[in-house]
């Protein structure tokens, strides 16, 4: 049965973060703690984008540095590693942004680009994917995501965080390749499948609600989540923002693929339960509905039933990002401002994950705000 470990952590505030993630990951690992002994550890936090950390954009600098100092404690050789898909004008302004940097200067860990690693070609079913090189250096992933909703997927955490294994604007090719959710979500899984983390710790300390996974609001749940199987991980924390597990297309997936469990009575929660820190009113994506349209009739209702990316000329800087990360080419800068060709647009809403200026909105047409 999969253990998942919910700990409360009231703030990312020293000592008490790093506690709740030792609690956990000891909760969840058991005596499989020596194993860590000697092996070279890659950790893979969700660094979206060049952000803040008090954005909530991305895993709190906090939190990582608590899974560091767990795989320290326990004889490993670290490294934080991450292709951010927003990481269009270089990774450094990333690993800054997002307190990275800093974090990792101050531990004495090496920070892993893996665009600069180059990549390996893997296949799931004849489904070709390329994953970064520099992850066969190591003997163990740790993911660390952060606990968002999302415009495609409805949430991104344990099983979505692996994509960030695919360097940088391959991402997108895969994102222009699958725009409706079932089949982004099978190419999710894929990746998923191909990396498998050892442990997954999950940021929910400021959770994300509404049009995440980038221009949602702030929501404070106070805990973080370990387990070794990210379905139950996933559906766990589903169920505690009161999402059904079998509504998240990745969740669903994975589950056909017996990739791991979703059945509350079948996992084991050794700290709280997850009635104990269950929110209501946790608010979904505004497009999540239209999302729903099964792709045939998404495809002939094209033209009445869409969700379209909107720039706001006021937030526009004009710093190309999203020009740079849409592999359909329906982004241009025009007199320093950005403008969508919607016939090129496939509403993968990249460009919407990728602005650093939450530039970047969501229309839908009348026929879909009427669905939704
Ligand atoms: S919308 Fe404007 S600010 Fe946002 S990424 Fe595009 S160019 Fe930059
Ligand atoms: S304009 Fe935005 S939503 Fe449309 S294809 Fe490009 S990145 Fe995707």
């Amino acid at each position: 049965m999969p253990l998942v470990a919910l700990a409360q952590s009231p703030s990312y505030r020293s000592p008490g973060i790093e506690q709740a993630v030792e609690r956990a990951l000891s909760s969840v690992l058991g005596d499989d703690v020596t194993l860590i002994t000697g092996k070279r550890v890659l950790i893979k936090p969700n660094l979206l984008s060049a952000r803040e950390p008090e954005r909530g954009v991305t895993t709190h600098p906090a939190v990582v540095g608590g899974v560091v100092d767990f795989f320290r404690k326990h004889g490993a050789e670290v490294a934080v590693g991450d292709s951010p898909a927003g990481a269009v004008r270089g990774v450094k302004r990333v690993w800054e942004a997002t307190g990275m940097l800093e974090l990792c200067e101050a531990r004495g860990v090496p920070l892993v680009n893996f665009e600069a690693s180059g990549c390996i070609e893997r296949s799931v079913d004849g489904r070709d994917y390329p994953i970064a090189r520099a992850l066969l250096e190591y003997d163990l992933v740790v993911s660390v995501p952060k606990l968002k909703t999302h415009v495609l997927t409805l949430i991104t955490a344990a099983i979505k965080n692996v994509f960030g294994c695919v360097p940088g604007f391959q991402k997108s090719t895969l994102h222009l390749e699958h725009p409706r959710p079932d089949a982004m979500s099978k190419a999710l899984v894929d990746v998923f499948s191909l990396v498998l983390p050892w442990v997954t710790l999950v940021d929910a300390v400021e959770a994300m609600e509404g049009d995440g996974p980038s221009s949602g609001s702030l929501r404070r749940l106070n805990f973080i989540a370990a387990a070794r199987d990210c379905v139950a991980l996933d559906a766990c924390l589903s169920r505690i923002i009161g999402i059904d597990p079998e509504r998240v297309p990745t969740t669903r997936e994975a589950l056909r693929r017996n990739l791991g469990t979703a059945s509350a009575d079948s996992m084991v929660f050794p700290l709280l339960r997850p009635e104990d820190i269950a929110v209501s009113d946790f608010k979904v994506p505004g497009n999540w509905k239209y999302k729903l349209i099964p792709g045939i009739a998404a495809g002939l209702l094209r033209r009445l039933v869409w969700v379209l990316p909107v720039v706001d000329e006021d937030a526009c800087t004009g710093c190309g990002d999203c020009v740079r990360v849409c592999a359909a080419g329906a982004m241009t800068l025009e007199a320093g401002c950005a403008s969508v060709d919607n016939d090129l647009c496939v509403s993968c809403l990249c460009c919407h994950e990728a602005c650093p200026h939450f530039a970047v909105g969501t229309r839908m047409s009348r026929l879909a705000r009427l669905l939704v």
